[in-house]
């Protein structure tokens, strides 16, 4: 079949740039050890930032949901309806947030995509972060929208943007805590432009849910801005160790969401798996603040290290911690090398982040040790000693 031989040609240039980029094959549950191709390699890009997706508790908690519920939902909520459990979750999950309803979807990446094309249409505008996440980008193209761009984290700018009018509504839609750099949004400044100018607001906690405030909250409990946005955007998939999406907002946007978002309406339900699983991390997420504690431990550690052995790290305020190389093919050799020294943390390359700014983007795991983040320091101090490096 020649008439898909271009795709081999596209997949060479790939490779000839350094933009090829293969999945590992991970033999183990996903902890903060791996196995791989044979090799126990510590885990430190993984975004499971309690430890809860190898919990026993959270494990226990799938297999009695698959008992009660069955191993599949069977189709859409709207056509086939949601488990008690699903419910029950929605509603805890609304509580945890501080707003009156919540509507799970089945990942974090159709939650995004929901909320915003079912929030904004064609004479309306979506003001997006540059560095938003591509979920967020996806949901901006599929809401036919006008999108528009702001420089990351600039009120200013985003001000000045809003103020030239001629639309129906206005939409802001940022990351809470960024994916690919680890800083956080400055929401209460944030908050206060939407009022101004009347605009929706779409906040993503999906790396902040869990990890930040004084209960995992996100971002905006730590702010002290809990109930200021109208959609909380969060994943179950990450601090929650378990799989799904879901919003945060009235019950007149829960209400909306279940008779807009496409995501929702043409996906099945979550597997009753993931629901129980995500049932018992957020009760552990809210009474084990030990394991917050813990994270901001161990990535004030890494850091240190990594600023002190000359690397560039960057202004993060999370569990995510970005090493910046530059370019793609630095940043490929010097994740293959610590990869070598038994640290798996792959380079992160465009398209996912701006050319030019290739990183190793590294996790830092509550259920990491005090060995394992000195044996990633050791690997670094190692390859920068050999001029792996830029
Ligand atoms: C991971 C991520 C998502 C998608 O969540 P999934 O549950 O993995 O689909 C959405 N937004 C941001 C900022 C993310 O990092």
């Amino acid at each position: 079949m020649d008439s898909i031989d271009w795709i081999e040609r596209e997949l060479a240039a790939l490779e000839e740039a350094s933009l090829l980029r293969r999945p590992a094959v991970i033999d183990t549950v996903s902890g903060p050890e791996v196995s791989i191709d044979g090799r126990r390699l510590i885990l430190a890009c993984s975004n499971n930032y309690l430890g809860l997706a190898g919990d026993e508790r959270l494990i226990d908690a799938a297999r009695v949901a698959a008992v009660e519920f069955g191993a599949g939902s069977g189709a859409s909520p709207l056509v086939s309806g949601l488990t008690r459990a699903q419910r029950d979750l929605e509603m805890r999950i609304a509580a945890f947030k501080g707003t009156e309803d919540c509507i799970i979807f089945s990942s974090g990446y159709l939650a995004n995509i929901g909320v915003i094309q079912a929030l904004a249409g064609p004479d309306d505008r979506v003001f997006s972060d540059e560095l938003n996440h591509a979920s967020i980008i996806d949901g901006c193209r599929l809401s036919r929208a006008t999108p528009v761009i702001y420089r990351h984290a600039d009120m200013e700018h985003l001000e000045s943007l809003l103020s030239a009018g001629g639309f129906r509504r206005a939409l802001i839609v940022t990351d809470s805590v960024f994916s690919m750099d680890g800083d956080v949004a400055p929401l209460a400044q944030l908050v206060d432009v939407a009022r101004r100018h009347r605009a929706m607001t779409v906040v993503d906690e999906a790396h902040a849910t869990g990890v930040l405030g004084p209960t995992g909250g996100g971002a905006l409990e730590a702010l002290g801005l809990r109930g200021q946005v109208d959609a909380v955007v969060g994943t179950m998939s990450k601090a929650l160790g378990s799989a799904g999406g879901f919003v945060s907002g009235s019950g007149d946007l829960a209400a909306w969401l279940r008779n807009r978002a496409r995501s929702q309406i043409f996906d099945t339900a979550p597997v009753p798996a993931a629901i129980g699983a995500a049932s018992a991390a957020l009760g552990i997420v809210v009474s084990e603040p030990v394991r917050r504690d813990r994270i901001a431990e161990l990535r004030e550690l890494l850091i240190e290290g990594l600023r002190d052995l000359g690397y560039q790290v960057g202004e993060s305020e999370s569990a995510i911690i970005p090493v910046f190389v530059g370019e793609s093919d630095e940043a490929m050799r010097l994740s293959a090398r610590i990869r070598e020294l038994g640290v798996f943390a792959p380079a992160i390359r465009p398209p996912s982040v701006p050319a030019g700014t290739a990183r190793i983007r590294l996790t830092v795991m509550a259920t990491h040790s005090d060995m394992h983040i000195a044996q990633m320091l050791d690997a670094f101090a190692a390859a920068r000693d050999q001029g792996s490096l830029a």
